[in-house]
């Protein structure tokens, strides 16, 4: 790895994060702002590049070896493409193309998930693994692959969409059309639809004594005994446990690593991943496997994008990189 910056850029549907950081994940100045994605495209685009100058201060753009962009998908990663998100007003837009116009250095671009991946890989959990899949469950579910230390994208950059993996075909119907989807059972919007269920119903639960309940409330009403807190989060769980153990059969990894809101929820979730790994995964396999929390927390996205920044720089200097710009 050569000496210099990095800059990451976490865009969302609500605020853009992004960091100045260094080859190790030092963060030498992060800013936040809102992405006001009702305004359009090109205000977007303004907005991002008002960032970076930002958190640039006084460093130069030429001591800055790459930036990277974690983006809700679907991508074209390989064209530097937006194709279509539900909560960006992007059609088939070039963001790469639209920081280099302001930008002289490198750009890539890939999915918040993937680039979340590549930040526990580089700088969290998954740091001395050579495979590991990394998970995330809060609004939705989905997660990414590293295979022989490289992320995994398949062949239209669209690889280990985990979410929508079918775990039960009796299942809640999901925002894919599918049903069953794990992302409909056991991310932290399906634990609230469910528990929203149980209040309206007849059933004694101390939910109902909440005016909102999200998946926190689950969490904490199960902690204090509540049964049908408990069920609600048994189902769910045990459904997570099921991905985990569908994962590992699948990739063989060192490691399988949980984040989103859903992996602050203690020792109740990765106790009912535990069961489900036991008595689903192929013994060699659940033997070695480890499953651990995701380290970077809030700062997935932004170390996530400059994680991307970092390997797939090394990867072009290699000329073994999967996204080809220029
Ligand atoms: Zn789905």
């Amino acid at each position: 790895m050569q000496n210099g910056y990095y800059i990451g850029v976490d865009l969302g549907g609500t605020k853009i994060c992004t960091a100045l950081v260094n080859e190790e994940g030092k963060v030498f100045k992060e800013v936040t702002v809102p992405t006001e994605a009702e305004k359009g495209e090109l205000k977007i685009v303004e907005n991002i590049n008002n960032t970076i100058k930002e958190v640039l201060g006084d460093v130069k753009i030429e001591e800055v070896l790459a930036i990277g962009v974690g983006s809700p998908g679907p991508l074209d990663v390989k064209n530097g493409l937006i194709v279509e998100t539900p909560n960006l007003p992007f059609k088939n837009f070039n963001i790469v193309k639209a920081i280099k116009d302001v930008y002289n250095t490198e750009v890539f671009l890939d999915n918040d998930a993937n680039a979340a991946t590549l930040g526990e890989f580089v700088f969290g959990a998954g740091m001395l693994t050579t495979n590991m899949v990394y998970v995330t469950a809060s609004t939705g579910v989905g997660g990414g692959a590293i295979l022989n230390g490289r992320i995994f994208r398949g062949s239209t950059s669209n690889a280990v969409e985990i979410g929508h993996t079918t775990v039960n075909i009796h299942g809640r119907r999901c925002g894919c059309g599918n049903r069953g989807c794990v992302e409909g059972i056991s991310s932290g919007t399906a634990i609230a639809k469910t528990a929203n269920e149980a209040v309206k119903s007849n059933v004694p639960t101390s939910l109902k004594n909440y005016d909102v309940v999200t998946s926190k409330e689950v969490f904490i009403e199960a902690a204090k005994g509540d049964r049908v807190a408990k069920e609600i989060l048994d189902e769910a769980l045990s459904y997570l446990g099921i991905l985990f153990a569908n994962l590992a059969n699948s990739y063989d990894p060192d490691m399988i690593v949980l984040g989103g809101g859903v992996s602050n929820g203690g020792d109740i979730v990765f106790e009912k991943i535990a069961e489900e790994m036991n008595r689903r995964a192929l013994k060699p396999i659940r033997e070695h496997c480890k499953i651990e929390k995701a380290k970077l927390g809030g700062r997935a996205g932004v170390l996530g994008a400059a994680a991307l920044a970092i390997t797939e720089l090394e990867h072009k200097n290699k000329k073994d990189g999967y996204i080809i710009y220029n």
